[in-house]
């Protein structure tokens, strides 16, 4: 899954910046990475969201990327200065991704599971809540079907 390797990362970012982001990955910049998996009929998508140092100042970045299953295309935005389309830090998250895929995407597929069975859960409990009100209707109904028949019966 993911089909998405360093030199593709480079291929995008060009050399220079590549680099830069090679630094920051090796430097530890990256203070978080969350990532996203979303299901779509023709493939998968990856959503990241990460905190990046910055490497001048204590300034932190927030980095958004989105790619598909083929990363063909490696949508990339950063709140840092630099206008290019992909910087430094979007490279370095990438990078992260990269060598920690396998945990990262194992998380992600236990925490889909958790949601589900969450889901499940909560199903289950709002309709304990409904089930006691449709009895108490129907044996209220009853009384009064068996009222009306004693009624007729006089
Ligand atoms: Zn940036």
């Amino acid at each position: 899954m993911f089909d998405i390797n360093r030199k593709l990362i480079e291929e995008f970012s060009g050399d220079t910046v590549y680099k830069r982001g090679l630094k920051c990955y090796e430097n530890k910049q990256v203070k978080s990475i969350d990532v996203d998996v979303i299901d779509r009929l023709n493939g998968k998508i990856a959503e990241i969201n990460s905190v990046v140092k910055s490497s001048e100042s204590n300034k932190e970045y927030r980095v958004f990327i989105r790619f598909r299953d083929k990363a063909t295309f490696i949508q990339s935005d950063c709140d840092c200065p630099y206008w290019g389309y992909m910087c430094k830090h979007a490279v370095a998250t990438l990078i992260k991704f990269i060598d920690e895929k396998e945990v990262i995407l194992k998380d992600v597929e236990e925490k889909r599971n958790r949601e589900f069975i969450n889901n499940i859960k909560n199903n289950l409990l709002d309709k304990s809540n409904i089930l006691p009100k449709i009895y108490l209707n129907t044996s209220y109904k009853l009384q009064i079907d068996s009222e009306h028949e004693s009624g007729t019966s006089i």
